[in-house]
């Protein structure tokens, strides 16, 4: 399976997927058409299938664009009606495209909103806003026990599963990260490695599940220098990984950004 990674926006990245054997395309999160055609247009790709991970309008946008375009596109998603998908999936459905070899997963990660699903392929996650690299999505819909459902049911993929988000929010994240977690050795190199890549005009995204291990705050609630530094910074006593979740998000996100 190729992937081809799209920027979009000020930071976002919708994900196109296509064989070589294959002229038809699947994009995840089409949020706006533009770079979408002229990605398929470039690679002598036709539209089949577009993945929808959540209903915000970064994801969604270009759908109807797309469909003008590609009349026969088949457009899959959560059952929500703020999702203009034809095909609906549940958590846990195997899912075979004829534009793609290999099969997908559909899992729940409810959270960032209430209907929010992940697509796993052979060791790759394509997640939405649900994990970020060093980070993962604000509550907007969902509560901090659907989030650390969500974030525990990716922590359990294989370690080698590359992590394709859909926003560049690494070095911010990692700001963050380092308050939290300041003595974390893979964190700091991270940070060298994300700001190198940056400064050459790459992309931190995708990454490795093994290494969100090692420095993702969010990953991290069962983690002894995490609980600590939320002990302390809260001068409160946690009692389980739905608090850690909950107090490591409230921190960023009231005292961060
Ligand atoms: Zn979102």
């Amino acid at each position: 399976m190729n992937i081809l990674q799209i920027p979009a926006f000020s930071d976002n990245y919708f994900w196109i997927l296509y064989e070589n054997n294959n002229k038809s395309a699947v994009v995840v999160d089409p949020g706006d058409h533009i770079p979408v055609i002229n990605a398929l247009q470039d690679n002598n790709l036709i539209l089949s299938d577009i993945l929808i991970t959540h209903h915000h309008n970064d994801h969604i946008g270009g759908i109807s664009e797309l469909k003008k375009c590609f009349p026969n596109v088949n457009i899959y998603g959560p059952s929500d009606d703020r999702i203009p998908a034809n095909i609906f999936l549940e958590d846990q459905q195997a899912v075979k495209l004829n534009s793609l070899n290999e099969e997908f997963k559909v899992i729940d990660v409810k959270g960032h909103t209430n209907s929010h699903i992940a697509y796993y392929f052979d060791k790759k996650l394509f997640c939405g806003d649900t994990l970020f690299s060093c980070g993962c999505g604000r509550l907007f819909e969902g509560s901090y026990t659907d989030m650390h459902k969500a974030l525990t049911k990716i922590r359990k993929l294989p370690k080698e599963t590359m992590i394709y988000c859909a926003h560049e929010y690494t070095l911010d994240n990692i700001g963050f990260a380092k308050l939290i977690d300041p003595e974390n050795v893979y964190l700091l190199k991270r940070e060298e490695e994300v700001k190198n890549i940056l400064k050459n005009g790459g992309y931190s995204i995708p990454s490795l599940l093994e290494n969100e291990l090692q420095i993702n705050p969010f990953l991290r609630f069962d983690n002894p220098d995490i609980i600590n530094a939320v002990q302390k910074h809260f001068n409160i006593k946690i009692n389980n990984e739905v608090e850690v979740f909950k107090y490591t998000r409230d921190w960023k996100d009231n005292e961060y950004d």
